[in-house]
This record gives C-alpha cells, structure tokens and sequence, in this order.
C-alpha cells in the first residue's frame, strides 16, 4: 500500500532534500507498513529523519523518547520551523509548567502535533501514559537506544521501562535507532523493547577517507615536537587535537602558540564566552587548531577538519570512533593519530580506583579493547570495524 506514496515528494515538500540518505527511503516503507525496526547508523547519517518524515505522513502522534532535553528542543525548533502550522512538534519533560502541558495535549487531542518527543522518565508517568492511552499513536522512535544497555557508557534506568510503558498505552510499530551498538548492545536493545523479529537496518561505520595511525608515546616533549611538526607541514589546514585533561589542554594550546600555530584551547572549565568564541572562530578559520578535552565537538559540522590528533589514548574505542569521526566530514582526506604508552593506560585504570565495582568492569573492559586496537599490528579500520561488528574484508 505504501507504494503509492510518493516518498521523494514528500521528503522535498518538508524538508527540501532532494534524495534520500543511505536506507532512509527503505526504513521509512518499513515504518509506513507497520513493522518494528532496529537502526545502526553513525552520527550525522540522518536518522531523525527516518522518524521525522514517516510522522508527518501517518495518522496520529508519533512519540519519540530521547535522553537529552537540549536536543529535543532543538528538533521540535526545527520540525516547527519547517511546518506552516504551529505545534505539529512538541516536548513533553520535567521542565514544563502546567500550562505549558495543556496546551502540548490540547494540540495532540486536535490531531495537530505529529511528533512528541518524550524525555524516558515523563512517558513512565502514570498520568501521561493515562493521557497517551487515550489519543492515536503512529510509532514509537527510540532515538539513542543504546541508552536501554545496562553496561554500556551511556545507561539511562528509565530507557528499560520503556516497553512497560508502550504495553499500557497501547502497542504501535516501534523504531529503535542508535550510532553505537555493538552486537551485545543491539541484542539487549532488541530484547527490552520486545521487538525481536524486527527489520534491521545496518550502515557500514567504514570512513575510506580517513587513514588511522598509532605513533609511540615516547614523552610529552618527544611528542609535542611531532605534533608542531605535523601540523607544519599540514599548514593553514584545520585540526583538533584531544588531550585527557585541561591542564594539558592549556599547555599544549600554549606551546603551539609559542611556535607561531593558531590555536586556542577549549576545555569545560573556560566561561562559556572563551568557549563559544574559540568555536566560532574555529568554524571562521580564524584558527586553525583547537586543543580540546572530549567536551569539544559535540554538534560541531565543520566538514574540512583535515586532522584529529589525540594526545593521550582514549578511555574507550566507541569514543575514538565519534571524536576521529569530526575529520573529513566533506569525504575528503581525514588523518587520525594517536598517541600511546602503557604508561597512559596504567594512569587511566588508575584512575578508576574507588569506583562502583560495576563501572570499573565496564571502564576495564573498554580500556582493554583501546589497548588492543593501540598494541595490534593489524590494519586500524580492520579494527574499529570489528569493534562495531563488520568485517573489513581487504587487507591493509
Ligand atoms: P544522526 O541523528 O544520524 O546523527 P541527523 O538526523 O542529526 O543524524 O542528521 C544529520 C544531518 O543530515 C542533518 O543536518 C540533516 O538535516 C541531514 N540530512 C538528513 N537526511 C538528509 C537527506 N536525505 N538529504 C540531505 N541531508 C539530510
Ligand atoms: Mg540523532
């Protein structure tokens, strides 16, 4: 039946894109014909619209559970700000008045609101899912559903009663969609959500153009001296580089400097004006490196970042794959180095000491898969490719 719809048509008519991104078009059918479907996509591969569109189509509200209020908010800015309508998207979490949630369930008892996004916490409410029980649901969308794995990185308790709450409203075609999921994470995803025999949807995590490299750590100066002359002879192009923590991140920043190279450094302990003025000028080419600690680069799409350095070895490979994942965004040339001593490692599990005993299994056990991928003499994407379960079939 969905084969009458015109998708492409639509896809132009909302968001005025002209084709549609990897499997979009085909998870989309999926949804529009009723089944439950699991998606494994990188960031930035389009997979709010996968949710998106099929909501605007079909009858009735679409409920999206999401971990983080900032980004909801974001999405609904964008939803509203492509409809002639107001209020066809909506939020519902902790930080509405009582007013405020009159008017989100006014607009979806009018049929007006196509997509509720749903912090996981406000859908387990009693009174809400009693409110949900009584209106038409499209799907549910289960954005960054790695979230429902108990040991991964990113464990959110609500995200496990999320099937629980879905069973009292009333079932309806469930989409889950994560960037990282390893075969044991999609397996509990699966399984929480009680959705088994769902349709998958793979992308490849293969980035052909960004080329991996693990230099030795012989010491800081050593090392400082490889980076200057890197990004010498990578002049005027743009980089990021990641230190483990901002007292490094000052030194480093600062010793470029010395050497004449535009850098600033951007950690989560400068005001935000120091922040937000290195990312603009960043962004303008004003600078042309950052040295950064992990809290830089989230929702950053600057598509020539020719070079990500990381100075100290990563606490975890998922994490290595989304921080080297902000070079060559363009499809162009993207070089990723690290840095690496055991001596590093040992400080990292070091550090874990006086942690819950759980988190420190979990911590050991991503520390030894970095440990692997620094010590192995097998090609590099073989490895990040293994670790998100593909097989990379050529040699080197
Ligand atoms: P993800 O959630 O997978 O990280 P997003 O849904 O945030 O990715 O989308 C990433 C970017 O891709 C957004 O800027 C979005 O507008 C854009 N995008 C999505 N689908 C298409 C498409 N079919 N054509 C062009 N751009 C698209
Ligand atoms: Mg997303």
């Amino acid at each position: 039946m969905t084969q009458e719809v015109n998708l492409t048509e639509k896809l132009k008519h909302y968001f005025g894109f002209d084709k549609f991104k990897g499997d979009q078009e085909a998870i989309i059918r999926n949804l529009l014909d009723g089944h439950d479907i699991f998606v494994l996509m990188p960031t930035g591969g389009g997979k709010s619209l996968c949710y998106q569109l099929p909501s605007l189509i079909m009858e009735g509200t679409a409920i999206v559970v999401s971990p983080l209020i900032a980004l909801m908010k974001n999405q609904v800015d964008v939803i509203n700000g492509i409809s002639e309508e107001d209020g066809v998207a909506h939020y519902l979490n902790s930080s509405l008045k009582k007013a405020e949630i009159d008017q989100v369930r006014a607009d979806i008892v009018s049929g007006r609101t196509k997509l509720l996004y749903v912090a996981p916490e406000s859908l387990n409410k009693e009174e809400n899912m009693e409110f949900l029980k009584s209106v038409k649901i499209s799907f549910y969308a289960i954005d960054e559903a790695h979230c429902i794995a108990e040991w991964g990185h990113d464990f959110r308790p609500e995200y496990r009663k999320i099937r629980c709450a879905i069973e009292s409203i009333g079932t309806d075609p469930v989409i889950a969609l994560t960037a990282t999921a390893t075969d044991k994470v999609r397996t509990d995803i699966v399984r929480s959500l009680g959705i088994e025999d769902c349709a998958e949807f793979k992308s490849s995590f293969n980035r052909p153009n960004l080329y991996y490299e693990v230099r030795p750590k012989k010491s800081d100066d050593y090392t400082n001296k490889q980076i200057i002359k890197f990004i010498n002879q990578h002049a005027g192009k743009s980089g990021i580089i990641y230190c483990l923590s901002r007292k490094k991140v000052e030194e480093l920043a600062a010793i470029l400097k010395a050497n004449d190279i535009k850098a600033a450094p951007y950690h989560a302990g400068l005001d935000s004006e120091t922040r937000s003025k290195a990312q603009d000028d960043f962004l303008m080419e004003e600078l042309d490196i950052i040295v950064a600690t992990i809290a830089f680069g989230m929702g950053i799409d600057k598509p020539d970042v020719r070079f990500v350095i990381h100075y100290d070895i990563p606490k975890s490979l998922e994490g290595y794959y989304q921080e080297t994942g902000r070079a060559g965004r363009d499809g162009e040339e993207g070089i990723c180095i690290v840095f690496y001593s055991k001596n590093d490692l040992k400080k990292l599990e070091n550090f874990m000491d006086g942690k819950p005993v759980a988190e420190q299994d979990i911590g050991r056990q991503l520390l030894q898969e970095t440990e692997t991928y620094a010590e192995s003499s097998v090609c590099r994407r073989k490895l990040l490719l293994h670790y998100f379960g593909e097989d990379y079939p050529k040699d080197n």
